[in-house]
């Protein structure tokens, strides 16, 4: 049986600590690190990510800044409102919720993002700073999946990891810091050969491909450290017979829960400990700008 990482305990941790270190900047520098969040129209989960991120700067006691824009905003107003916050002093964090609506280009808008406030890490110089191996701001999903790793005491020196996925935001930039940590990395995807074999290989497994259950036990080495970073929505039967939908991951967690030595649950794992690190990136952005 597996030990379980905990995601919700250690942001919730974490967080407190936060609530301490904001307190002192703010009698240190006479403010608080202070967060923007833009959301453009109504997707239901782009709401809910956003509200857990204004809560959680809350919860800091840091400042945040919800910028709520309709469906059918203009790319350029959309700019200008980016650019205005690039400008404004009191900002240290700017974030625009993704997806966006499609008559919007998602490149351009990240690009207008002013890089030293860019606590996404998305911005084309933080990601070719991280490649480089050079000062930047690390994306918030592969940040908390290295800190639910290192969390288990686990060493990621020399060990096998297979990350399944090669997305911009998760797969390629936890390859490239579980590389730097001197794991021997492979990156596995949707036309890799034997994915069972290759991902029963590994001492850490993260499964980043958002298809439900698809990593069954047979597909984890025993003793690995299995972090999932799906988040699927499926239909399961409710006790009165009708269906309702449930949050799982890419794992199948209680299978694989019997072989993996370390575990991460959906909910309650990967997720919170992103939006911890958006925190932290924005005390990092704030601290850089000092
Ligand atoms: P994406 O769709 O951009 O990338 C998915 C990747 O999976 C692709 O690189 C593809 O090659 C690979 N893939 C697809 N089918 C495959 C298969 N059959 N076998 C092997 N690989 C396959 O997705 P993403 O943005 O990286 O997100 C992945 C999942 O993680 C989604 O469920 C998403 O909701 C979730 N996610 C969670 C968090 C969080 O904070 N918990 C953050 C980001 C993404």
């Amino acid at each position: 049986m597996s030990t379980i990482i905990d995601g919700k305990a250690l942001s919730l941790s974490l967080k407190e600590q936060m609530k301490g270190r904001i307190a002192d900047l703010e009698k240190q520098y006479g403010r608080k690190p202070c967060l923007a969040v833009i959301i453009v129209g109504d997707n239901p989960a782009s709401r809910s990510y956003v509200r857990g991120k204004i809560k959680a700067a809350e919860f800091t006691g840091m400042d945040s800044r919800l910028i709520e824009l309709p469906e059918y905003v203009k790319e350029f107003e959309l700019l200008d409102v980016i650019a205005g916050l690039n400008a404004d002093k009191a900002v240290d964090g700017i974030l625009v919720q993704l997806p966006l609506p499609h008559h919007i280009d998602e490149d351009v808008v990240i690009d207008s993002i002013a890089k030293e406030k860019d606590v996404d890490g998305f911005h084309p110089m933080n990601v070719a700073n991280l490649w480089l191996g050079r000062k930047c701001i690390v994306p918030c999903t592969p940040k908390g999946i290295i800190a639910m790793i290192e969390s288990t005491g686990v060493e990621i020196k020399g060990k096998k990891a297979v990350v399944i996925g090669r997305s911009n935001i998760v797969g390629k930039p936890v390859a490239k810091l579980l590389l730097d940590r001197n794991a021997t990395v492979t990156i596995a995807h949707s036309r890799t050969q034997d994915l069972a074999k290759v991902a029963s290989e590994a001492d850490i497994l993260v499964a980043a491909v958002g298809r439900p259950k698809m990593v069954t036990a047979d597909m984890i080495k025993p003793g690995a450290v299995v972090i999932d970073v799906g988040i699927n929505r499926i239909m399961v039967p409710g006790p009165d017979g009708t269906e309702v939908s449930k949050l799982v991951g890419d794992v199948d967690f209680d299978a694989a829960s019997e072989v993996a030595g370390y575990i991460t649950p959906v909910p309650g794992g990967v997720g919170p400990m992103t939006i911890t690190m958006l925190m932290e990136n924005t005390i990092e952005c704030f601290l850089n700008r000092q």
